[in-house]
């Protein structure tokens, strides 16, 4: 295994670090307490190919290398997540499943636009009944001549403000839903498409989630992503990208916490003299510096060997996720501590990372859930 960056891979790194600290960190805690989407930064970071991810040139993409594109994932997600996250949906499950299951039209007039940043996407998996188990979907789809007729809802569903389209699930049987999915690429103004955002959710608040309900939403034949009954395998297609660039995102904003926790702890006179002198302050600077290495390690290694053409790297997906992820929920509590006080006001950016990691150990397969599968894979229960 071989992590040291090559010229090239450095200098993305670098651009991505200049972009988010020139043109994201000065309005990032304004956005997300107007709880907006800023679309007018995601354009200008698209015009730098930064939304290509690993999608090939010939749809629109960057053809960026796995590693290369989770140390920009990273270093956005130091500053702000959320405009990561929209980098990643190309490359995740919106763009994946449209290069493994798409049409060559679906994929010039969906996903090119997409990875080109000039549209946005949604998925809509999770519903108010499955989240983790997402084969017991209820949402139902009934074929109608040259088109099909969806009812049901999804929740939790993001980027319902701004997307163009939305990826979404039904079941044509719904006593046996499994096995009768259908994935389907949704017009934001198909009549019977009605998208109702939360306001106020804990973090992830630039992020525009709520409810997608379908009343006899009527979506033609030509946009089924995928054969009849194929769309457990649509929504499964991506896991280990997902929770590559989630695991990416949560190292990223580790890291901003101990960013700022070491500023801070340098800053910070008590008892006359720096917190940072403090052995139990010290204690914390430890214990996030090692998280963060590992997760990163993790993380890296995940996406090298994907570079490596390696396939059945589940389990290594989970682990970078569950390690990753965890680890920003113990980097944000230190930063809050080591911040004291200030660290629980509205403005300090720790107080918005806290609220922020909490929500990365539910999203992307629930951190229990990936406990249990690294356990099975351990044992044996369970292939890659
Ligand atoms: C901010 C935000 C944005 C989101 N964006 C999207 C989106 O764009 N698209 C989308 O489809 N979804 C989205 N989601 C939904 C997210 O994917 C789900 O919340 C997640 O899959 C978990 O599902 P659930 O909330 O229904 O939890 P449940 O499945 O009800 O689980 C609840 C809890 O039960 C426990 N549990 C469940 N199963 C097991 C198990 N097998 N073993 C042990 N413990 C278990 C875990 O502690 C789990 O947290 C988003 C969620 C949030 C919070």
């Amino acid at each position: 295994m071989n992590f040291a960056l090559t010229e090239e891979q450095r200098q993305i790194q670098n651009t991505a670090r200049q972009f988010a600290l020139r043109e994201i960190a000065p309005r990032v805690q304004q956005y997300d307490t107007e709880e907006r989407f800023p679309v007018e930064i995601y354009r200008q970071a698209a015009q730098l190919g930064f939304a290509g991810g690993v999608v090939p040139p010939q749809y629109g993409g960057a053809g960026l290398d796995f590693l290369t594109y989770t140390c920009l994932i990273e270093e956005i997600a130091r500053v702000c997540h959320c405009v990561a996250c929209a980098l990643s949906f190309p490359s995740g499950l919106a763009g994946s499943a449209l290069l493994r299951f798409g049409t060559e039209e679906q994929k010039q007039k969906f996903l090119a636009p997409l990875a080109r940043g000039e549209v946005f996407a949604a998925t809509g998996v999770t519903e108010p009944h499955s989240g983790t188990d997402v084969a017991a979907m209820q949402t139902t789809a009934r074929k109608d001549g040259d088109s099909y007729v969806l009812n049901g809802a999804k929740s939790w569903i993001s980027f319902l403000d701004v997307c163009d389209w939305l990826l979404t699930f039904a079941t044509l049987d719904r006593a046996n839903p499994r096995k009768n999915i259908c994935a389907f690429l949704i017009d934001r103004h198909t009549p019977g498409l009605i998208l109702r955002p939360y306001k106020h959710k804990l973090g992830f608040r630039p992020l525009s989630s709520g409810d997608v309900v379908l009343e006899d939403c009527r979506v033609p034949s030509s946009n089924r992503l995928g054969a009849e009954g194929e769309g457990l395998r649509v929504a499964m297609c991506a896991v280990e990208n997902g929770r590559l660039a989630v695991a990416a995102r949560a190292v990223g904003l580790a890291q901003a916490c101990l960013d700022e926790s070491v500023k801070y702890a340098r800053e910070r006179i008590v008892f006359g003299q720096p917190i940072g002198k403090f052995q139990l302050v010290q204690s914390m600077i430890t214990d996030m510096t090692a998280g963060i290495e590992s997760a990163r390690l993790l993380t890296y290694r995940l996406a090298w060997m994907k570079d490596q053409g390696a396939t059945g790297v589940r389990q290594q997906a989970s682990l970078a996720k569950m390690v990753a992820t965890d680890t920003a929920l113990q980097c944000a509590t230190h930063a809050v501590q080591i911040h004291g006080a200030y660290g629980c006001s509205a403005e300090a950016p720790v107080s918005r990372y806290f609220r922020d990691a909490k929500v990365f150990q539910i999203i992307e397969g629930q951190n229990q859930m990936h406990r249990s599968l690294i356990a099975d894979y351990a044992l044996g229960y369970r292939q890659s």
